[in-house]
C-alpha cells in the first residue's frame, strides 16, 4: 500500500529507536526522558492492583472521558471551575493527538517553541498543520517574535511547555506567563499547556499555570506518567466543557476508553495517605542527581559548552560550538554514553542550534558522573 500524504514527511522518533541502541550492555543512557525505575510507586499501588479481580465491574466497557471517580477526584484536585471539564487519556501523548485531530485542518497555522517537544512536533506534523517556530529565552518564548506571528498570521493555536521544558529545562517567568495569555486573549490564539513536569519542581516556588490567566481559551494537558508510571498510560486534558465535549467524540472513534481498571489504580494511587510523601522523595532524588550532572558538566565540560540551570523536570540543554551534533551523539553512542542530539528537536531543521539533552533522572550519580567522563571525550574531539 501506498503511504499516506500525511506520513510522506514524517521522521520516526530518534528517541524511540535510541533507546534500543541504549540499552546495550555497558552505554550509560541519558538519552530517554525515563523517571527513575527504582522510585515508582508500586509498593503504594500493590493493595489496589492485588484487589482488582474482586472489583470484575472495572473490567466492563467504561466512560469515553473517564472512569467517574478518577474524575470527580481530578476536577477536585486541580480545582476546576463549573464551566469547564476533564477527559482521561492514554498518555497525554493521547490528549495531544485528540487537540490535533479535533481542531486542526491540514496548512492551518500553529505555532512552537524552537526547540519543542518532538511528540507534538510528531502529532501536529500528522496533521498537516503549518508550524510556525518562535525563539525560546532563558524565561520562555522570545515576546517580540510571538506577536510578530501572531499578528500576520491566523493562528489556531499556541503549544508549549512552560514548566521545565523538554528539551530544554526552561520554566516561564511569571511575566512571560501574562504576557503570552494575553497576547492569546488579544489574537484569538487558543493555548494548549502540556504540564507532565510541573510536579518535578525541587527547587522554588510554583508559578501559576499560564491557562490561569486565559482559562476559557486553553487546554491543560497532564500526564500521570512522571509521578506514578509511564507504563499505565494515563493523561488528563482539561478545559471549557464545549471543548472537551469535542476531545469526547474524537476519542469515540480512537480507542473507546483508556484502560478502567488502570484508572481505578491511578485513584487508589492519588488518594494514598502516602503518596505526598512520594512524591517528596522524587524530587529529592532529582535534585540530587540533576546537581551531580550539572557539577560533572562544569568540571569537564565548562569550557566547551554552557548548560543551563534547572529549578525542576528532568533535562539540562548542553548548548555547544558550532558542530555536526548527530555525528557527535553519533561517537558518543560509540564511546558507551547515549545523548539526543539537539537537530530532533526542531521542525525546521535550518534553524538548529547544536546542544544536547541530557537527561539525569534515570542514571544513578556514579553513572552520570562516567556519563559525562565519556561524553568529554568526545565534546574535546568534535569542539577543539
Ligand atoms: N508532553 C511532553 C512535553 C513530554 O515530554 C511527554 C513525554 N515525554 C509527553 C507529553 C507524553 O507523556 P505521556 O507519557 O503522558 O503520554
Amino acid at each position: 500500500m501506498k503511504l499516506a500524504k500525511s506520513l510522506q514527511n514524517i521522521q520516526p522518533s530518534y528517541i524511540r529507536e535510541i533507546l534500543a541502541a541504549a540499552s546495550a550492555p555497558g552505554v550509560i543512557s541519558l538519552a530517554g526522558g525515563l523517571p527513575a525505575n527504582e522510585k515508582f510507586p508500586l509498593a503504594l499501588m500493590t493493595n489496589s492492583l492485588m484487589n482488582l479481580p474482586n472489583r470484575a465491574e472495572l473490567f466492563q466497557y467504561g466512560n469515553t472521558a473517564g472512569y467517574a471517580p478518577l474524575l470527580t477526584h481530578l476536577k477536585e484536585r486541580y480545582q476546576l471551575p463549573h464551566s469547564h471539564e476533564g477527559i482521561v487519556c492514554t498518555g497525554s501523548q493521547q490528549g495531544l493527538d485528540l487537540i490535533a485531530r479535533a481542531f486542526l485542518n491540514p496548512n492551518d497555522i500553529i505555532v512552537m517553541e524552537a526547540p519543542s517537544y518532538l511528540g507534538a512536533i510528531q502529532v501536529f506534523g500528522l496533521t498537516q498543520a503549518n508550524i510556525k517556530s518562535v525563539s525560546q529565552r532563558s524565561d520562555g518564548p522570545d515576546l517580540d517574535e510571538l506577536e510578530n506571528c501572531f499578528s500576520t498570521n491566523d493562528v489556531t493555536l499556541f503549544y508549549a511547555v512552560p514548566d521545565f521544558h523538554n528539551p530544554t529545562g526552561v520554566c516561564w517567568s511569571l511575566t512571560v506567563r501574562q504576557k503570552v495569555a494575553a497576547l492569546c486573549n488579544k489574537y484569538k490564539v487558543a493555548f494548549i499547556e502540556d504540564v507532565p513536569y510541573r510536579e518535578l519542581r525541587f527547587k522554588g516556588e510554583a508559578l501559576p499555570l499560564v491557562s490561569s490567566f486565559c482559562p476559557d481559551n486553553s487546554l491543560v494537558l497532564r500526564s500521570y506518567s512522571k509521578i506514578a508510571t509511564p507504563g499505565i498510560r494515563l493523561g488528563l486534558v482539561t478545559g471549557r466543557a464545549d471543548w472537551i465535549n469535542t476531545l469526547n467524540i474524537v476519542k469515540q472513534a480512537s480507542d473507546l476508553h483508556s484502560s478502567i481498571p488502570m484508572q481505578a489504580v491511578l485513584l487508589d494511587l492519588l488518594e494514598h495517605d502516602g503518596f505526598e510523601q512520594h512524591l517528596e522523595e522524587l524530587r529529592q532524588l532529582y535534585s540530587v542527581r540533576y546537581k551531580a550532572l550539572f557539577q560533572n558538566v562544569s568540571l569537564h565540560l565548562e569550557s566547551y559548552c554552557h548548560a543551563n540551570e534547572v529549578d525542576g523536570g528532568m533535562f539540562i540543554w548542553l548548548s555547544l560550538p558550532e558542530c555536526d551534533v548527530d555525528a557527535l551523539a553519533k561517537s558518543a553512542l560509540e564511546h558507551g554514553v547515549a545523548v539526543v542530539p539537539s537537530s530532533v528537536f526542531y521542525h525546521d531543521r535550518t534553524s538548529v542550534t547544536p546542544a544536547l539533552r541530557l537527561n539525569f533522572t534515570n542514571a544513578s550519580v556514579e553513572e552520570l558522573a562516567i556519563a559525562v567522563e565519556r561524553l568529554a571525550v568526545v565534546i574535546k574531539q568534535y569542539c577543539d
